[in-house]
């Protein structure tokens, strides 16, 4: 898209009748935390490539494992037969998983993560006698990923609207956005009162659900709407008094995004399904992985003419190299304490972030360790949201591009989520680009 005119491309989430006029900045390499584009200009990934990127870019010991694995075997099908390093990969992921969680399915990215664990939860109630439990529940406000059914569990209608005829019912429930509670309460004074509605369609749904899908700790492409303390676990407990089985959609918040490998440990939460992609290669190659329990995985189980087997499965699931660049991101995760490096790094995050409250037009700054929202608003004291075609989050965006910082916003919330392995300095630096950004575009 730097020739504006020659492209083929169409971008995603794009509107490419506006990309002549402004074309996209090309990126031609990446190292560490930063990306340079063809001029040779470097910015900070301040949203880690979509927060995927977990250590920063072309790590030696993960390029390393890469190109050993592409020299060995770079693709074999897991249809029909195995390879080692997708068995390997899995025994280790079992071990780092919430209790409970024995089996692993590979798919490419976290839609297809997400629909496996909406297929199978589906299946797994057929295959056990009980077929009206057709129906899934999940979030308003919830992004599950693109594909048809990862969309019906969605809860963003700016992008979902429009499929709505050809997509399967789901039932709605209102997220804890704390800042714009429906309800008009504060937390924690208000203890938990939004969860009463919860509980009320569970209960009445109950019998006709396959599951509750659910974003843990933060509803990232909703706007990073952070779940108060305490709101996941009593979730999971709500769901199995109802005997509705948990998916958690860790997509984004796995891999040490909100400073515990997995978001339900925050919450000793142990779901029935957990969806991950994006970190689990440190978000350098397309692999997912939808977990699941023995209980969902034995009822599959039985002669083949019984026709219970899970019949799903992608031409890359599992690939080799994928399941590599895995294996190197969990020893890395290991020799370098990854995970001991974050609550630091994540306090001072949280500082430095303090000093953007009363800077004019910044209403909410919610965070979860790496993942942070900034909700911009007309005005702080009545909490007035900006139109949205006032493309407010986009224009601060751009003008930290200037700086060298390198975000991507949704809607009127600034998005920051920087690589793990972001320097206090970088983050310092992350949020002064922003208080400049806010600064130069709404004053
Ligand atoms: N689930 C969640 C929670 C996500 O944030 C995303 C992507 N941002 C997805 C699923 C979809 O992942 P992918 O884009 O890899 O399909």
């Amino acid at each position: 898209m730097s020739r504006p005119g020659r492209s083929c491309v169409w971008y995603p989430f794009t509107q490419m009748s506006e990309t002549a006029a402004a074309p996209f900045l090309s990126i031609v390499r990446a190292r560490g935390n930063y990306l340079y584009d063809e001029r040779g200009r470097k910015y900070f990934d301040g949203v880690s490539s979509l927060w995927c990127n977990l250590h920063g870019h072309a790590i030696p010991e993960i390029v390393r494992a890469i190109s050993r694995q592409a020299a060995t075997l770079d693709h074999s099908t897991l249809l029909g037969l195995t390879h080692p390093w997708a068995e390997e990969l899995g025994r280790r992921l079992v071990s780092i998983a919430p209790k409970g969680l024995s089996r692993v399915f590979y798919s490419d990215n976290g839609a297809t993560a997400v629909e496996v664990a909406l297929k199978m939860a589906y299946q797994h109630w057929q295959n056990r006698g009980e077929p009206h439990r057709t129906r899934f529940m999940s979030f308003r406000l919830s992004y599950h990923g693109d594909t048809m059914g990862a969309v019906s569990v969605g809860g963003l209608d700016i992008f979902h609207a429009t499929f709505k005829p050809l997509l399967f019912k789901s039932v709605k429930v209102d997220p804890p956005y704390c800042y714009r509670c429906p309800l008009k309460l504060k937390f924690p004074s208000c203890r938990y009162k939004c969860l009463e509605a919860v509980e009320s369609a569970l209960k009445r749904h109950s019998r006709r659900l396959a599951a509750f899908v659910v974003e843990p700790k933060v509803l990232g492409a909703g706007g990073m709407i952070v779940q108060p303390p305490g709101y996941l676990a009593r979730l999971a407990r709500l769901c199995r008094k109802y005997n509705v089985p948990l998916i958690a959609d860790e997509v984004a918040t796995g891999f040490g995004r909100t400073g515990r490998m997995f978001a339900c440990e925050h919450e000793n939460v142990r779901p029935d399904f957990l969806c991950l992609a994006k970190g689990i290669t440190a978000g350098i190659l397309p692999l997912a992985a939808t977990l699941t329990t023995e209980r969902v995985y034995s009822a599959f189980l039985g002669r083949y003419e019984e026709l219970k087997t899970f019949f799903h499965g992608h031409t890359f699931t599992g690939n080799p190299i994928g399941c590599a660049a895995a294996l190197a991101n969990l020893d890395y995760f290991k020799a370098r304490q990854v995970l001991k490096t974050l609550p630091p790094k994540i306090r001072y995050f949280r500082d430095r972030l303090e000093t953007l409250r009363g800077v004019s037009h910044v209403g909410d700054i919610r965070q979860a360790g790496l993942m942070v929202g900034i909700e911009l608003v007309r005005n702080v004291s009545s909490r007035e949201p900006y139109a949205w075609v006032e493309a407010v989050g986009r224009k601060v965006s751009a003008r930290m591009r200037e700086d060298g910082v390198l975000v991507r916003p949704i809607g009127n919330v600034l998005i920051l989520a920087p690589p793990l392995s972001s320097t206090p300095a970088e983050l310092s630096r992350l949020v002064a680009a922003t208080r400049r950004g806010i600064q130069d575009v709404l004053a």
